[in-house]
């Protein structure tokens, strides 16, 4: 009996997984060369900031002189071809990385735009769209958006007008998240942002690059954005790093992003950096590999459950920008047959049940199987799904691809399990 039969997957399903494999060695071996590029660029920018053994030991109390997170930050400068950087455990997650560099880089009476229509969640009520306290609204910081074309395309006149004196920050969403369309790729976004500077050449454009660190051969900052930002929970933390995110660009935006972290005065200078840095300097030395994997599984899934004939968003063969899939199983039952199969693979909570809940904020339950070692980790293999039409699972992250594969295919048994398929 093989490893995979002991595991669970009956000899049919782990044919299917065996097939998927075969039609995409030659794409998985892109990735590795993607992988091995990346690796070298990290591995590069700790040799030439002499990270030492002294640099993973933390301070405490202010963090004064805190070498190691000072080296820290300048490895992810370097890494993401940045002038800056702040990376700190301080910083709570994607989302307040986010608000600060957007409101360290407005002042009262700016606008911000959002050429790429709706982002995240989470930045609704930062931003004000959805009325929040403390939103940026409320300290007369306005927001204008404009909407991708139904192609998918840039709105290039829609922009243009959109932009107008007060234009002062330009966001830009590299992943779709959740949203149905297409994740932009470095290249796209050069496009976008030369063409803004083209119409006003002082406008701040910010990139948020959460789920697309190490994707592709540059970052963001390479398409002349002055700010990328992220969360190491997902990425650049490797499956490591405990909590944290990182702002990286341009040296007086860094700059203003660490008064409003920290306080004016005091900036990147202090913020201790307690006992995190081992895990944050060897989390992002894994980052480009462990998104491999995460990449590899992504497309392995799309490809198994495509041949299927379920919708899959991207398609197997198409380029990524990003780590996230969707799979839409048009119904409910099968939803959370996936969900349990995920769950089931995980290395912590393999025996828990994931079920539906009403999650505030969302008009639906929700399903989500997560059995992480950082709670809430989504480079970590995680999976959730709104229950409603199209019942589409999304799900990203794995911190190996075998680990990938496996949760893959045991989410396929549960639905052959059931008769589902
Ligand atoms: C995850 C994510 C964020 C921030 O989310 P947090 O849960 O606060 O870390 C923002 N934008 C995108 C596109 C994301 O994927």
């Amino acid at each position: 009996m093989d490893q995979l039969e002991k595991a669970g997957i009956s000899p049919k399903v782990a044919r299917l997984g065996e097939e998927s494999e075969k039609r995409l060695a030659e794409r998985f071996l892109k990735i590795d060369k993607l992988a091995e590029f990346n690796q070298l660029k990290v591995l590069m920018a700790f040799k030439k900031n002499r990270v030492s053994a002294e640099c993973l030991s933390g301070t405490t109390g202010y963090g004064y002189n805190d070498m190691g997170r000072d080296k820290l930050e300048k490895v992810y400068a370097d890494t993401f071809g940045a002038e800056a950087a702040l990376v700190r455990g301080q910083i709570a997650c994607g989302t307040h990385a986010l608000a600060v560099a957007l409101a360290a880089n407005t002042r009262p009476g700016d606008e911000i735009l959002s050429p790429v229509g709706r982002p995240y969640d989470t930045l609704e009520e930062v931003i004000g769209i959805r009325p929040s306290t403390g939103s940026l609204a409320e300290y007369n910081i306005s927001y204008r958006e404009v909407e991708l074309l139904e192609d998918g395309s840039f709105d290039y006149d829609g922009i243009k007008k959109a932009i107008n004196e007060r234009t002062r920050l330009v966001t830009i969403q590299r992943s779709r998240g959740y949203a149905i369309r297409p994740t932009l790729s470095v290249e796209r976004i050069a496009e976008l942002i030369s063409f803004i500077r083209s119409v006003k050449s002082d406008v701040i454009c910010m990139v948020d690059n959460c789920y697309g660190e190490f994707t592709q051969e540059d970052e963001p900052i390479a398409a002349g954005a002055d700010m990328i930002v992220g969360s190491l929970i997902k990425n650049p933390g490797g499956g490591l790093a405990p909590s944290g995110g990182y702002i990286a660009g341009r040296k007086e935006c860094i700059d203003r992003c660490a008064v409003r972290l920290t306080s004016p005065g005091l900036g990147a200078e202090v913020g201790a950096s307690l006992n995190m840095l081992k895990d944050f300097y060897q989390g992002f030395f894994m980052a480009p590999v462990v998104t491999a994997a995460a990449l590899k599984g992504a497309i392995f899934a799309a490809d198994v459950f495509g041949r299927l004939g379920f919708r899959v968003d991207p398609l197997a063969e198409d380029e990524r920008y990003d780590i996230i899939q969707s799979i839409e199983l048009e119904s409910s039952e099968r939803l959370i047959a996936f969900c349990e199969g995920i769950q089931e693979a995980a290395p912590v909570d393999s025996h828990v049940k994931p079920v539906p809940w009403d999650m505030p904020g969302y008009a639906d339950p929700v399903i989500m199987a997560a059995g992480a070692f950082i709670s809430g980790s989504s480079i970590e293999l995680s999976c959730d799904g709104p229950l409603r039409e199209p019942y589409a699972a999304y799900f990203q992250g794995g911190l190996t691809y075998p680990h990938v594969k496996y949760g893959i295919l045991l989410a396929l048994q549960k639905l052959y399990d059931a008769s589902l398929v």
